[in-house]
């Protein structure tokens, strides 16, 4: 099993980067050893900073030949504990690997390294009416690198699809240093199977990005912002019917419940959206359209009314407006850490099944977590749920994630039993490997087990993440 790297070796590997490109300074190995989780504590050796491939390729086959553990390290906005260092291994950190290349327009890409900051690709693409369209809260800090890592999904997904849909072209270095490059800007390329898509998703367990070339959209005409309150679950999924059919591409359709709203108000001070304070079920949609008319719109918004399909609505009339709207929803999470403990959670089900689910789910918290706050939210154009438990105030650490240990294996096997995932878009890293086999059958855990063995078989990259370390 791969260990940590002794005193000389880390002077030899300080020797293969720039001088200065190494640290072991304790408040760089509490910052850079850890994501967003607080489960874990965070114990690395050392944190290196390359800024070249080549240097990466440098680090990897040294540490593969000393059995010197490796993980990767993105924006460390991650919520699996898929970038936390426990066990002296070192940290090597893509964060000064970001440099971006020009955008190509006719081919609508643009070549990144793997360390460069989503909501930087977003600039460096806008003054060209492009985008990458990955796009989520924590765009401010991820890494491209890391969203292709963990195949990050976000708030358009149900319009554009996961990151993988995004990638066209990867350059990854493997566990002994050899640099692959995968399918280059290729939109059709039919010549076998496909690595890039291997290494998408897989969490730094089987190669780590350093460079990828992105496929680019173009900007929407015009985006409206839409808030709704609709009664209960059952109005949720009625105005997802109707959105579907509205005269208009749906590039959000996002659900939060009056807990969540409550703690965002505590956290961050904001206005309710509504006169009512007696509303459950909240329905943010974003609508892309062309631009040319909005008379459509608001006939669709009428019918809504007339219909009683929604009990409040709002609709953003400038960018402030739609920027306040989105705060409500793109706040959750903070909020949640920023007010309380959450236990958190991120399932996916089939959208037909949500109704169901959810029902035997309600039965199911209401016995085991009685007068709890628990609050829900999500992507659930997407079937996308992310169920928050928070401790409740006067209740020990300990004694809460017991608790909700036992609670997660039943919310778990009603997951399985509607054919769901245990992890929609947050990935599994150290958080959920227990889960893993409620989603996974023993068949495709083997196959991966060998996937791991052929291309790291000294198992030395991101150990313990998804796989047993070896
Ligand atoms: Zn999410």
């Amino acid at each position: 099993m791969p260990v940590a790297p002794s005193a000389a070796q880390l002077a030899a590997l300080a020797a293969l980067i720039e001088p200065g490109a190494l640290t072991t300074d304790p408040s760089d190995l509490a910052t850079y050893g850890r994501d967003w989780t607080k489960v874990h504590e965070p114990r690395p050796s050392a944190v290196l900073f390359p800024k070249q491939t080549e240097e990466v390729s440098k680090i990897l086959a040294y540490c593969n030949a000393n059995d010197i553990a490796v993980v990767p390290s993105g924006g460390r906005t991650g919520l699996a504990a898929g970038a936390v260092a426990t066990r002296g291994e070192v940290v090597l950190s893509l964060a000064r690997m970001t440099h971006m290349g020009d955008v190509d327009l006719l081919g609508q890409t643009v070549r990144v390294q793997a360390g460069a900051i989503t909501e930087a690709v977003h600039r460096h693409c806008e003054p060209h009416g492009l985008t990458w369209p990955v796009d989520f809260a924590s765009k401010g800090s991820s890494q491209v690198g890391g969203n292709i890592a963990t195949n990050a999904g976000g708030v358009k997904v149900i319009r554009y699809g996961l990151t993988r849909h995004w990638v066209l072209g990867l350059q990854v270095v493997l566990a002994d240093g050899t640099v692959l490059e995968l399918n280059g800007a290729l939109e059709k390329n039919n010549t076998g199977a496909d690595l890039r898509q291997l290494f998408i998703g897989s969490e730094g367990t089987l190669g780590i990005v350093t460079e990828a070339t992105l496929k680019l959209a173009r900007i929407p005409a015009r985006l409206d912002v839409l808030l709704f309150a609709v009664e209960g679950l059952a109005g949720v999924l009625a105005l997802f019917a109707e959105a579907r059919k509205g005269p208009f591409a749906l590039s959000a359709f996002e659900f939060f419940t009056d807990k969540c709203l409550a703690r965002v108000q505590k956290h961050r001070g904001l206005r309710a959206p509504f006169d009512s304070d007696s509303y459950t079920h909240y329905v943010l949609v974003e609508a892309e359209g062309d631009g040319a008319d909005d008379s459509e719109l608001e006939t669709w918004l009428g019918s809504l009314f007339e219909r009683s399909i929604v009990l409040d609505g709002t609709m953003a009339q400038n960018a402030a407006q739609r920027r306040s709207l989105w705060e409500l929803r793109e706040s959750i999470s903070e909020s949640l850490s920023g007010t309380g403990f959450p236990h958190k959670n991120d399932i996916a089900l089939p959208v037909a099944s949500l109704d169901a689910f959810c029902a035997e789910l309600d039965g199911v918290f209401a016995a085991r977590y009685p007068g709890w706050d628990i609050c829900v939210f999500g992507h659930i154009g997407d079937g996308n749920l992310h169920v928050n438990v928070m401790k409740p105030d006067a209740m020990d650490k300990a004694a809460f994630l017991a608790k909700t240990s036992e609670a997660d294996a039943t919310m778990f096997e009603l997951v399985r039993k509607h054919h769901g995932s245990v992890s929609a878009e947050h990935g599994i890293g150290l958080l959920k490997k227990k889960a893993l086999p409620y989603s996974r059958s023993p068949s495709e855990l083997a196959t991966l087990s060998a996937l791991k063995r052929a291309l790291d078989p000294k198992g030395i990259l991101n150990p313990g993440k998804i796989f047993d370390p070896l």
